[in-house]
């Protein structure tokens, strides 16, 4: 990975203007913030730089009020939840550039923190338009990045500005640039990666990318169902994509010819209908009854992916085996994220996971704190996972 510079190498930043833009994109409900886990990922980077006696001014997106401002998607209603997680009290100025946001940062004593409006309230930052950048620029010595998941998108507040100030990489980016170069950039082999989920649709890329990099494919989930379908085999009426069977099949090709096994379910657990506790059978993956979905893969195949598990130095999972949401369609998710935990436990296996329903399966299964790493990041995930370039993380190497 190329080198990017860290808090560690800032130092003397009593009385710097610090501008760090973080991820507080959190839900909240009735004014109220009812998940602060990203709000508690970026604590560690403002509370670092504030007891070094800087004036840390945080820039943020929330929402997507496409330019103008929005009042249901103004920061002011995180500032509290953002001084409960902090033990301190921030401050907050009604627009992220001009006089409002120059007056409050020209008043900030040293290890203040300053919450600045969304950034998304002005076209510039979406457009990553130089005039809003020099804008942003002007209220700061020095730009932190602190928020992977917005690393996806060469926006001015997340790639404009390290073109402006010196820029360095905060300690949850450096935190999840580490782990995915652990994960797929220099890993430790044999990589065995998990994709499940929903569907092959969106996630072409992503499967393209990894029969190149790992050692062994595991594909489960409703996506699986386009594999199998796409070798001839009856998948009844679970979800399937059979117009894109010449995909899995171009997929199945590129893995053998770049020497990775793709693992498919050999059995799968089937029913009906999509519910809770919905009358199930487990049945050979060639038995699926022709008015009969499968929504989890079967106990054989939980075996063989937790036999890939322990043979794995380094595990990438994205997506659940099953529909997890719904049991008893959680059971084989459940199980080889339990084994995969514990062989991180063991020290026998880096584990890195993300994507959206990948950190709630997770949660679901009670391990997501025993996994080496678990990446909240969703669209930036999938892009790195894609083997795509990020323009907030790229800038950041070459500033
Ligand atoms: P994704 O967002 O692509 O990772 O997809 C996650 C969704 O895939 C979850 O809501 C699961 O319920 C769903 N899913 C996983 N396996 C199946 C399956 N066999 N049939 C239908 N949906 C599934």
């Amino acid at each position: 990975m190329p080198a990017f510079k860290t808090l560690d190498d800032l130092t003397d930043i009593a009385g710097k203007r610090i501008l760090v833009r973080v991820d507080l994109n959190v839900p909240v409900s009735d004014g109220k913030v009812t998940d602060a886990t990203r709000i508690e990922r970026v604590a560690p980077t403002i509370t670092e730089l504030s007891k070094k006696g800087a004036k840390v001014i945080l820039l943020a997106h929330f929402g997507r009020p496409k330019g103008e401002p929005v009042a249901d998607m103004s920061l002011s209603q995180i500032v509290m939840a953002v001084n409960q997680v902090l033990g301190q009290k921030i401050l907050f100025a009604s627009d992220c550039i001009g006089p409002e946001a120059e007056d409050a940062v020209a008043s900030m004593k040293n290890g203040d923190v300053l919450l600045l409006e969304n950034t998304r309230f002005h076209t510039g930052e979406e457009k990553n338009d130089s005039g809003f950048t020099e804008e942003l620029a002007k209220n700061g010595d020095i730009y932190v990045n602190d928020a992977f998941s917005a690393a996806h998108r060469a926006h001015a507040s997340t790639e404009g500005l390290a073109h402006r100030l010196p820029a360095y990489a905060g300690r949850t980016m450096q935190a999840e640039l580490e782990a995915l170069e652990k994960g797929l950039g220099a890993p430790a082999r044999p990589v065995v990666a998990i994709v499940g989920g929903a569907k092959v649709s969106s996630k072409i890329d992503l499967l393209q990318n990894l029969v190149k990099k790992v050692d062994a494919l595991v594909i489960g989930g409703g996506m699986a169902n386009t594999f199998i379908a796409a070798q001839g085999i009856d998948v009844g009426k679970s979800l399937c994509e059979h117009d894109l069977a010449d995909t899995a099949r171009a997929i199945m090709a590129e893995a053998e010819a770049s020497g990775c096994t793709i693992v498919l379910p050999s059995d799968g657990v089937v029913a009906r209908e999509f519910k809770a506790n919905a009358d199930n059978e487990t049945v050979a993956i060639d038995a699926i009854p022709s008015d009969a979905m499968m929504l989890d893969v079967g106990p054989k195949s939980v075996e063989a992916v937790n036999e890939w598990i322990g043979k794995a130095s380094t595990l990438v999972w994205n997506g659940p085996l099953g529909a997890f949401e719904i049991t008893p369609f959680d059971t084989a998710t459940v199980s080889a994220a339990k084994f995969a935990a514990a062989e991180t436990k063991a020290g026998r296996l880096v584990s890195v996971a993300g994507g959206g329903d990948t950190v709630a399966a997770l949660n679901h299964a009670g391990v997501a704190d025993d996994f080496s790493y678990v990446s909240t990041a969703g669209g930036a995930f999938l892009e790195w996972m894609e083997g795509k370039e990020l323009p907030g993380v790229s800038v950041l190497t070459k500033a």
